[in-house]
């Protein structure tokens, strides 16, 4: 790792959004889902605006996965407005569109939109990272497109929102913190800057995801769990991600799966593979994972019977918060999933994320990791 770069101002705490009023937004596009606009979410921020004598439009057809074509729609959404501020408002799927959307349209020759972020689910960090995964559903594919042009510039962290994230969305975007945490730390590119972040994001997940499944209004254990999926973001905005989110992209672009429930599957398998636990030799990553087996005090030791300890105690969790431990699991046609195996592991080969997962694969191997 030879930089370290964090642009994003993070707010954070249940009043935080207060601290809006001292941003320059004068004119904004609120990009959010139809949940968002409906439950009326929305208005805690339109409210604000208006003391702050701000202009405001909503663009509220943000999807899960968002596509091109969403992404486009909210383009042109801009060019009739003319913002001078971009608040997205919502999960991964909102805080990526607007961050492709806005991108996009100071390409086009408009000036550069101040970005505000503010989640609404605890899981993709989005609010942090260069990062926006944009679908071509027509291809069945999901690109992780980066540029440091779509960092957000502001982030609000307010736990309150998260409150009406329902157990299962709360489960799988949890363990896509999870999930981010562990890339980065094991990434080809981590550091002692990323390890902080995702040593922390592993602890507070460790302590407080099972407490937000099973009770939704534990603000504690909401505010902790808000606080891990920007940390986590931190970390994988510096080091990267790794093999698990190449393959969940390719699974979940093919068969619609929840981008936090595919990369809980695909997990376990992953770090296996990365450790080399079923190999003869000794693979790098195998360190990393005893080092954070030793930091959550759950397995001592120093070798692959560590690993294999961690992994207990992650499916032991994904138990606890009731993630499908197995494909078949998911309402997926069986032939359909061993027909598609060969794209989505071309598509998981090529795919960003792979470039700094710790071990090298072949495509036979992240064919059979789909297989298992
Ligand atoms: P999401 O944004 O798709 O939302 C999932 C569902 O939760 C939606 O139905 C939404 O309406 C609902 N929801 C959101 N907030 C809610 C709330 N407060 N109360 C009740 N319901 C709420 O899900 P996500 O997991 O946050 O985002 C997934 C997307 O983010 C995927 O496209 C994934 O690939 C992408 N992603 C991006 C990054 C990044 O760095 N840019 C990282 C990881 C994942």
């Amino acid at each position: 790792m030879e930089q370290f770069v964090m642009n994003t101002k993070i707010y954070m705490g249940s009043s935080c959004l207060d601290k809006m009023k001292d941003l320059p937004a004068k004119k904004a596009y609120i990009i959010c889902d139809p949940f968002m606009a409906q439950s009326g979410k929305v208005n805690l921020i339109t409210d604000i605006l208006i003391e702050m004598g701000s202009s405001f439009e909503v663009f509220s057809e943000v999807v899960p996965d968002p596509t091109i074509q969403v992404v486009s729609k909210a383009i042109g959404g801009m060019n009739s407005f003319k913002p001078d501020t971009v608040i997205a408002l919502g999960g991964g799927s909102a805080i990526d569109t607007a961050k492709a959307a806005s991108n996009i349209y100071s390409q086009m020759g408009n000036e550069k939109l101040f970005l505000i972020a503010i989640p609404t689910t605890s899981g993709t960090g989005s609010e942090v990272t260069n990062f926006s995964v944009i679908s071509d559903p027509q291809a069945q594919a999901k690109y992780p497109l980066r540029s440091d042009s779509m960092v957000p510039d502001a982030a609000f962290l307010d736990p309150r929102f998260t409150v009406s994230v329902p157990p299962q969305i709360t489960a799988d975007t949890g363990m896509d913190v999870l999930t981010h945490a562990l890339e980065a730390y094991v990434s080809t590119n981590a550091g002692d800057f990323t390890d902080a972040c995702a040593e922390k994001a592993v602890r507070l997940v460790w302590n407080y995801l099972a407490r937000t499944v099973e009770e939704g209004s534990d603000m504690e254990a909401r505010t902790h769990m808000h606080n891990a999926s920007c940390l986590a973001g931190v970390a994988f905005n510096g080091a990267s991600l790794g093999l698990c989110h190449s393959m969940a992209h390719a699974l979940g672009a093919r068969f619609h799966i929840p981008h936090g429930r595919s990369n809980a599957i695909l997990l376990p398998h992953i770090i296996s593979y990365n450790a080399g636990l079923e190999d003869a030799g000794e693979q790098e990553a195998c360190g990393r994972y005893v080092a954070i087996a030793n930091m959550l005090g759950i397995a001592a030791g120093t070798d692959k019977a560590t690993v294999h300890g961690l992994l207990r105690h992650i499916k032991n969790l994904m138990i606890k918060i009731k993630i499908p431990q197995q494909i078949t699991d998911l309402k997926i046609d069986k032939d359909e999933y061993e027909q598609a195996l060969r794209e989505m592991a071309e598509k998981a080969l090529a795919d960003n994320c792979t470039l700094t997962n710790p071990r090298v694969p072949k495509i036979e191997e992240i064919e059979a990791i789909y297989k298992k």
